[in-house]
């Protein structure tokens, strides 16, 4: 099974789906036969066991179409088995911006709404007009519109009932928004340029220069991009946290009066950087990514992940959740 954490799987029947209606048939197959069903995308936001029982069906479904709306809006539509940032691409490449934020972020189309990928200060609930998806309670394929999709921080109702929706591809209306240069990382990378020069195609170099720096290439070295997601915490919490590690704090934007703070600034300041468990290891330039040095089946990733807990839980009373889905 391709997964991006490089650990090795093995499913009992995998399907390479192309088509919708391909789609349909594999599904009413596995009900009949009462097996339980894995929708795999790019295998990028993935820790696998060792086995996979029933039927895994892999959504290779392509296309993109560009629709002009008006003199800065555009609708876009893309199948889920396209590559994410080959949609950044091919949309700044008809000048079109409000990916740019986003380049670079590994998986598919299809795998994006089901966490709300975001970064550098835009997710993709700012953009997203529908998600078109094969609804397995009701048989049939359907149309959702954003607000139906539950999206929050770095997740949405698909991750709540994974069993019930097949995401074949989205629809997002671009061109609309601001430029976000805010983060530190994307202001410096951008300080020594004149300000008219800044366009989304110069943030969107900005993202994969500041990425390719601090994450490791999957291709090259096993991994699933963070493992955990922000915590976000109370007032007083805040404070108690902070009596022990300086950490920035960021109003949370789904919970008001709460906080959100950097797992990573946490993961760093107890000790884990650079820290090596058997085949696995926290990414020395990024934390939250924890790198497959060879050979790591799921469970060593999960028990990395879970000695990182534990000591977060026990230094600073701060729970971690894991931002990878689990099958
Ligand atoms: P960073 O710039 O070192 O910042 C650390 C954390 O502080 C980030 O997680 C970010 O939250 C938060 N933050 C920083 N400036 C902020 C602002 N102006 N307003 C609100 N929150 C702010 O972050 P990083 O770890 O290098 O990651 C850069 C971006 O890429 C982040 O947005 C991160 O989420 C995204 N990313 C995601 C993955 C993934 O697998 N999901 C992997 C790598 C990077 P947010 O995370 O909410 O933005």
């Amino acid at each position: 099974m391709p997964n991006t954490l490089g650990v090795r799987c093995v499913a009992d029947e995998l399907r390479v789906v192309r088509s919708a209606d391909a789609l349909a048939d594999a599904l009413a197959d596995a009900e009949r036969r009462a097996l339980p069903v894995t929708v795999v995308g790019g295998g990028s936001n993935l820790v696998l066991p060792a086995r996979l029982p029933g039927l895994v069906l892999l959504l290779r479904l392509r296309g993109m179409t560009f629709e002009r709306l008006d003199a800065t809006a555009w609708r876009v539509t893309a199948a889920a088995g396209e590559t994410w940032h080959e949609l950044v691409r091919a949309s700044l490449g008809r000048g079109i911006r409000g990916l740019e934020n986003l380049a670079l972020i590994p998986g598919s189309v299809g795998a994006a709404p089901v966490q709300n990928i975001g970064a550098y200060g835009r997710e993709l609930a700012q953009v997203l007009e529908t998600v078109t998806v094969f609804d397995r309670r009701r048989g049939a394929f359907r149309s959702l519109a954003t607000h139906e999709c539950g999206l929050t921080y770095r997740d949405s109702r698909f991750r709540g009932d994974p069993g019930r929706f097949v995401i074949v591809g989205v629809t997002l209306r671009l061109g609309d928004a601001a430029l976000a240069t805010g983060y530190p990382d994307i202001r410096r990378e951008l300080a020594g340029w004149p300000p008219r020069r800044v366009d989304a195609t110069a943030v969107a170099e900005a993202v994969v220069r500041v990425r390719r720096r601090k994450l490791p290439d999957p291709r090259r070295i096993g991994n699933v991009g963070s493992f955990f997601k922000n915590p976000v915490v109370t007032p007083a919490k805040l404070a108690s946290i902070r009596e022990r590690v300086d950490v920035d704090a960021f109003p949370a934007q789904d919970r008001p009066g709460h906080f959100k703070i950097s797992a990573a600034r946490l993961i760093d300041a107890a000790g884990w950087k650079g820290v090596r468990r058997g085949p696995m290891q926290v990414w020395p330039r990024q934390p939250l990514v924890l790198v497959n040095r060879g050979g790591a089946t799921g469970a060593d990733a999960l028990a990395l992940a879970d000695a990182i807990r534990d000591d977060l839980h026990h230094k600073y009373g701060v729970e971690l959740e894991l931002e990878p889905a689990r099958p």
